[in-house]
């Protein structure tokens, strides 16, 4: 048996999903609210019987590993590995010599944070870092939970350690935890610091930040942390400090707090506030910003910002309102961040987290704290801080209420604010490639859609015709499936043959599907439903035609060519009376 199918064998598909979602039994299936779209009544339905799932309203679906692979953002390898201990599966390991040079480089970082652990636990230095942890509330189960170490200040100290355990010094410096130097020996990259270990989604170290606790040192302007840099499995880009943490936290509360620190989102976890995660110190990235959008459009920003300069931070929010994030931030007291608070008081921090304000409200406020609205130049000034933020805001609606908003306030004439805010968009688009980055989004997505829409039709038609093989004797169909499974399946249906293995999975599926919608709207009429399918499908390559006509329309009109724009016109027509 192959290992994958061990780990099938030994796992429920049931028992997997409950982890993560609240199912309900119905008839002989399960149901939940679907994780992967919005919505407010069920469609998400797993079957025990086949070990599969499928929401029936965005058509997500699959065994337990796309299970896995969707709801933890991971791919196929990584989902095996989630499963495997999951199952009390041991996936077969190879020698040092034959790893791969990235499961060398996981294998180091584990032997790393194992070694910084101890140094904590153990020395003289450790166990002044670990007092200073304490000064700041990170308490004994916290260190564990977070792994949580100290670098000796040596300059080989772990780089021997780990050639004591096989490894080269090259993978050592590949890691990110040796610095190389020409003609010598290279040495260790973090020395006297505390370790924080940064995990990747399967809570596997794979970078460190470094932070500095002795007071002589903060005094000798040695930089507070350093980071590990990009190494084959890290790159600061793309993860975020304490998502292994967060994201079934992040699912549940749908909304994710987004702070500055490590510590404030450990000693947040102690305040019970654990959907909360780190850029750590740089500012949010597309990638991130991508990876957040799977578990949540809610983002709440648990630091103070300056709405008027040009900062690091400030691009990365903007880029999350391009994103199309709702974003939110909590107001904290003067200079405090969240560490702080919690470790004053726990409580504070859960009510701060509670009532956080929108973020125009946060613009309006900030904007006009800093200038007077009464005087022209504060007119100005106000203006030139948001409208850019307004000309950012996806929503039509919202955009339309922040105009009408500041005309009343600074007593301007809501035409003129419409037109510098055009002027604005103009500027944006032309400076910024990222402002387009919206846009292109969405337009994917539409097509992507589209796509999805016309394929759910095409599968309904073949699974209701599994049901009555005899409803079409014709070859000939007036329309032609757009994904192979379907064409395949169709053949195979028509020819009476038996169902190959290769296409069981996509059977099951379909047969899953008639069960639960059986089982939700009482029997089907099979006939006029296929019937209904078949002229479905017609019409919707009607109207892709059409829609691509009017756009060629659109671009005859914008020449002047009355004659094209007639001709096109005709062919619409044609279409329609077909
Ligand atoms: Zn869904």
């Amino acid at each position: 048996m192959s290992q994958i199918d061990e780990i099938k064998d030994r796992l429920d598909i049931v028992e997997v999903v409950s982890e993560y979602l609240q199912l309900q039994k119905t008839g002989a299936n399960y149901r939940a609210i679907c994780p992967f779209h919005p919505e407010k009544k069920p469609s998400f339905f797993v079957s025990p019987s086949k070990q599969i799932f499928k929401c029936f309203g965005c058509g997500v679906s699959g065994n337990v590993f796309n299970f896995i692979m969707q709801i933890e953002g991971v791919d196929f390898k990584e989902a095996l590995q989630i499963l495997a201990r999951k199952a009390g599966v041991e996936l077969k390991r190879e020698p040092i010599k034959e790893r791969t040079q990235k499961q060398k480089l996981y294998d180091i970082c584990e032997l790393a944070t194992k070694f910084f652990e101890k140094q904590l636990q153990e020395t003289q230095k450790g166990k002044k870092a670990k007092e200073y942890l304490k000064d700041r509330g990170i308490d004994e189960d916290l260190i564990k939970e977070w792994r949580i170490g100290y670098a000796p200040n040596t300059w080989r100290g772990l780089s021997d350690f780990l050639v004591g355990k096989g490894f080269k010094r090259d993978d050592v410096v590949e890691a990110g935890l040796a610095i190389a130097q020409e003609k010598k020996t290279p040495y260790d990259r973090f020395r006297g610091r505390i370790i924080f270990p940064i995990f990747n989604l399967q809570d596997m170290p794979v970078g460190f930040g470094g932070r500095i606790f002795e007071k002589e040192k903060e005094e000798k302007e040695v930089a507070k942390y350093i980071n590990t840099p990009n190494t084959p499995i890290y790159d600061k880009s793309r993860i975020l400090y304490g998502l292994n943490k967060a994201k079934v936290e992040i699912r549940k509360e749908d909304s994710v707090i987004l702070v500055e620190g490590y510590t404030d989102v450990i000693l947040s976890h102690k305040a019970g506030i654990k959907n909360i995660v780190s850029s750590s110190g740089t500012s949010l990235t597309p990638y991130q910003l991508k990876i957040l959008s799977r578990y949540t459009k809610n983002l709440v920003l648990g630091f103070d910002m300056d709405v008027a300069g040009e900062s690091a931070t400030k691009r990365g929010i903007d880029l999350a309102q391009i994103f199309g994030f709702d974003i939110k931030i909590v107001s904290l007291p003067e200079g405090k961040d969240p560490a702080d608070i919690v470790k004053e008081d726990i409580k504070k921090w859960q009510e701060i987290v509670k009532s956080p304000i929108s973020i125009i409200d946060f613009y309006f406020e900030k904007a006009f704290l800093k200038y007077d609205k009464e005087t022209l130049d504060g007119k100005k000034e106000i203006t030139k801080i948001l409208l850019p933020f307004i000309a950012r805001i996806q929503n039509k609606i919202e955009e339309a209420e922040c105009i009408s908003r500041l005309a009343r306030e600074l007593k301007i004439k809501e035409e003129a604010l419409w037109e510098e805010l055009s002027k604005v968009k103009k500027q944006l688009k032309k400076e910024n490639f990222e402002y387009n980055l919206g846009d292109v989004l969405e337009e994917k997505l539409s097509q992507k859609e589209e796509k999805e829409r016309r394929r759910k039709i095409e599968e309904r038609f073949l699974m209701l015709l599994l049901k009555n093989k005899e409803a079409v004797k014709e070859k000939k169909l007036p329309f032609v499936f757009s994904f192979k499974e379907g064409k395949e399946l169709f053949e195979v249906i028509l020819k009476k043959k038996k169902i190959p293995p290769s296409l069981k999975d996509f059977v099951d599926e379909l047969e899953f599907q008639f069960e639960v919608e059986e089982s939700e709207k009482g029997s089907v009429n099979l006939e006029k439903e296929i019937e209904f399918c078949i002229n479905s499908l017609v019409m919707f390559d009607k109207e892709k035609k059409i829609r691509e006509i009017v756009k060629k329309i659109k671009e005859a009109e914008e020449k002047g060519d009355k004659n094209k724009v007639k001709k096109l016109l005709e062919k619409i027509k044609k279409i329609q009376a077909s």
